[in-house]
């Protein structure tokens, strides 16, 4: 049996932490990209430093309180006027308490049912929800499976808010019975074998096999549909038991578009006209049929490797477009028949949608804008810059809007579509990646190559996924509004401040600027001195346990509300501004703002825009004589790190590849946005036997320039005599100098070098891609360009507009005109 000690979805539950954190150490959930808050809107406009909130929800460094055996949420206390959750940031006494975020005092006899609050003020302090600033508790609980073959359901106290949309499912088949069968997802692949080669298929089937495993113990359903030239095939369970399995047509649909009204181009017929049952098509991952995971590996096998007969449908170009249609209707179906309430669709691709509806336009890059947007090497002019940027700003612009309305759909539906390329042709990714990110899905392109981590990235999509059809309600003090929010989540339109989210990871984090309501800034009084933010997230998980009395292990899908508070300071001076600043959060909306601007704009316009902010903030820190590091060192690196990256600058990178970088950006905490626009540089040295090794944790530093970290210069790297290891968002880079470094690589399983590269990439594991590992013995026979490629301030041929060539004339050119505005 595999150790499921670590799979709750939840960090430890801990209960001798102090009420109040020490100072330095990074908070969990929430980083403030200052704690000190400017106290009014003329200062906050002056300093340049954006005001917002990186939002991490299932942080595993929370110390979270479980508040176990609730009989019902409504036993929670909540305030009467904004119906905020009580919280340790709020005043409680005997009779009630005074809301952290409105101020209202509620009673408590009108704040919660039942007799939880009154056994007297000592009683109500030590109360996980009123002793800490993350509890949680469960809204409703079902047993999946208790390592016995009986499954059934405990208590399913839900309660519905009326606002709650996604689950709209889930309630209108209430009434069916069988309540673990009405919640049951889907996990539905689609598997493109268009010109799919042996070792692809290979690959897909291992990629199936692990999503299964990473499903254990689910009461998940799992379905097959492959495509290939005009067919549409599913792999019909109900035949795979039969022995004669030879003699079984399966399900296959013919794609016709002949007619000359291409409305009426589509299949012959539907899948749900095919089959008997839905469930032929869908099985039961739970089913207590011994050996059925292996009949379904087996039927994948033969339908995915097996089945190379058929003619290569390459010249027919790819229906994806019409397959996905036809899937998302048949689990439309499925889910108005009651099987599943959810579904989670994995669309393997080998290339761009070419035919039939939400075809994308894989002919528009030209071989000659290809050349210049990929022109690595040469030198580019000023001319080439200019014309790259207009050609990739309109590459980035969708061909159509299909994707974008099917993921709309998908998500009003809770099916998630994951959108995995392998492909190192143009494919136009950036029409169909509206598709991913509309739903909540993830969007993951590889190179066509053997050796690609497919098989355990789709495991750790999976297995990594704690929540789903989650919302998150921010509620704050009056006087901070929130002006925008970045990530995979969708605001609701009628409530302010809630945000609905498909899917979400331990790591994937969403941010938040903010405005303050009036120009008068933070009232001391309304905010008792501390401005606050209460989060509330609500989401479903499914939990393994294991049984103590039995040692079976049980899975239990739950309902979840995790609430979070925290505050920050009310700044005394701009210098206290500076002071709390958190340089990676300050980062991590910076790139999300970038984003965003490129989106609206196009990357030409967001690039001017992040020099100005630039500009604007480096001379504000001057005016004010505040020259931190982090002002001096650490921004200008981030920024000019981000202007040089895939996802900002025009030239060196694949457009699907700014595609696929965008798309993982959108999910990255502080520290991993800050690593993306800038890798780490950290020499490693071996310490005695018992120690750390004196490499910083990256838990703890908030500032990317902490001890230990040096600036990308070659001038650092070629002064060190051992090894360095530079780590960026996907690669870590073990580099080896000096004969004896050399001598010692690739390091010895179990020395102590091999286990830091471990717990670097351990790190890593909790997100979904595990970053690959490259060894380089420089001076050596090895060919040292992976380092040369990560030093940021070297690289040369930066022509934003006002040319700018490399960091050093980044730094020069910048500060000029850091000078001018300062004086001003
Ligand atoms: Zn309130």
């Amino acid at each position: 049996m595999r150790p499921f000690a670590d799979e709750n979805a939840s960090p430890a539950v801990m209960d001798d932490k102090p009420r109040s954190s020490s100072k330095r150490a990074t908070p969990a959930v929430v980083r403030w990209t200052t704690t000190a808050l400017p106290r009014d809107a003329e200062l906050k406009r002056e300093l340049h430093i954006p005001l917002g909130i990186v939002v991490n929800p299932l942080d595993r460094r929370a110390v979270c309180r479980r508040i176990a055996r609730l009989k019902s949420p409504e036993r929670i206390a909540r305030c009467s006027s904004c119906y905020g959750y009580v919280s340790a940031h709020c005043r409680v006494n005997a009779n009630g308490f005074r809301c952290c975020a409105c101020g209202t005092y509620t009673l408590w006899r009108d704040a919660a049912k039942g007799s939880r609050y009154s056994k007297g003020l000592a009683a109500i302090q030590a109360l996980p929800e009123i002793s800490g600033e993350t509890y949680e508790f469960d809204v409703a609980v079902e047993t999946i499976s208790d390592g016995k073959s009986e499954v059934e359901t405990e208590e399913a106290s839900e309660t519905l808010e009326a606002n709650d949309w996604r689950r709209r499912a889930v309630r209108n088949d209430a009434s069916t019975a069988g309540t673990s069968r009405r919640n049951a997802r889907a996990i539905v692949a689609i598997v493109d074998l268009n010109g799919a080669g042996e070792e692809y298929c290979e690959l897909v089937k291992l990629a199936l096999g692990s999503a299964m495993e990473a499903l254990d113990g689910e009461d998940a359903r799992f379905g097959v549909f492959t495509f290939r030239g005009d067919t549409l095939e599913a792999i019909d369970f109900s035949d795979v038991g039969a022995k004669d399995v030879q003699d079984v047509d399966g399900v296959r649909l013919k794609y016709f578009d002949s007619h000359a009204n291409p409305r009426k181009h589509g299949f012959i017929r539907r899948v749900q006209d095919v089959v008997s049952s839905i469930g032929d098509v869908l099985t039961s991952l739970l089913t207590p049929t011994p050996g059925w995971k292996d009949v379904i590996s087996d039927a994948i096998d033969d339908r995915i490797v097996g089945d190379m007969s058929t003619t290569d449908g390459r010249s027919e170009g790819r229906i994806f477009g019409p397959v996905l249609d036809e899937v998302l209707s048949f689990i439309e179906q499925a889910v108005d028949d009651g099987f599943i309430s959810s579904a989670r669709v994995l669309a393997f691709l080998r290339g761009g949608p070419s035919r039939g509806v939400g075809s994308c336009d894989v002919g528009r890059l030209s071989k000659s804008v290809a050349d210049v947007l990929l022109h690595e090497n040469a030198r580019p002019t000023m001319e080439d810059f200019e014309f790259a940027s207009r050609e990739a700003d309109s590459l980035m612009i969708p061909a159509h809007d299909h994707y974008e309305s099917v993921g709309e759909r998908c998500l009003i539906r809770g099916v998630e579509v994951d959108v995995v390329v392998t492909s190192d042709d143009f494919n136009d990714l950036t029409t169909l990646a509206p598709l991913a990110e509309r739903s909540g899905g993830t969007f993951l392109l590889y190179p066509n190559a053997q050796n690609i981590p497919i098989v355990g990235d789709i495991y750790r999509l999976l297995r990594n996924e704690k929540a789903i059809n989650a919302t998150l309600r921010i509620r704050s003090t009056a006087d901070l509004e929130i002006a925008n929010a970045y990530g995979s989540l969708h605001a609701d339109k009628a409530y302010p401040g809630l945000y609905h989210i498909a899917s979400c990871a331990t790591k994937d984090t969403f941010a938040f600027d903010f405005d303050y309501a009036t120009s008068a800034g933070l009232e001391e009084d309304l905010n008792g001195g501390y401005p606050k933010i209460q989060l509330a997230f609500e989401y479903t998980c499914i939990t393994r346990d294991v049984d103590r009395a039995t040692g079976e292990v049980v899975v239990h899908r739950r309902r979840r509300r995790r609430i979070h508070s925290c505050r920050a300071n009310i700044a005394r001076s701009a210098r206290d501004v500076y002071k709390h600043v958190d340089a990676n959060a300050v980062m991590c909306v910076l790139a999300r703002q970038a984003l965003m601007t490129a989106d609206e704009e196009g990357s030409t316009e967001a690039r001017r825009a992040l020099v100005d902010w630039f500009i604007a903030f480096s001379s504000a820190a001057r005016k004010t004589s505040n020259t931190f590091e982090f002002v001096t060192d650490v921004v200008p690196r981030l920024v000019y790190g981000l202007l040089r990256s895939k996802i900002l600058h025009p030239m060196g990178s694949h457009p699907d590849a700014r595609v696929a970088a965008r798309s993982r950006l959108l999910r990255f905490d502080a520290d991993d946005s800050a690593t993306y626009a800038y890798p780490e540089l950290r020499a490693f040295e071996e310490c005695n036997e018992g120690e750390e090794n004196a490499i910083d944790g990256t838990n703890g530093s908030s500032s990317l320039f902490s001890k230990g970290r040096m600036p990308l210069r070659r001038q650092e790297v070629e002064a060190a005599n051992g090894v360095l290891l530079i780590r960026g968002d996907d690669e870590v880079v073990v580099a080896y100098i000096g004969p004896e470094a050399v001598a010692s690589c690739p390091p010895a399983h179990g020395s102590a070098l091999d286990r830091e590269i471990r717990r670097i990439r351990e790190q890593s594991f909790e997100g979904t891609f595990l970053p690959r590992v490259t060894h380089v013995r420089l001076g050596g026979a090895d060919d040292p360009s992976p380092v040369d490629a990560r030093l940021v301030e070297e690289l040369e041929s930066e022509f934003a507009p006002g040319a700018y060539d490399g960091f050093v004339d980044f730094c020069a050119r910048a500060g000029e005109e850091i000078d001018r505005v300062a004086r001003r």
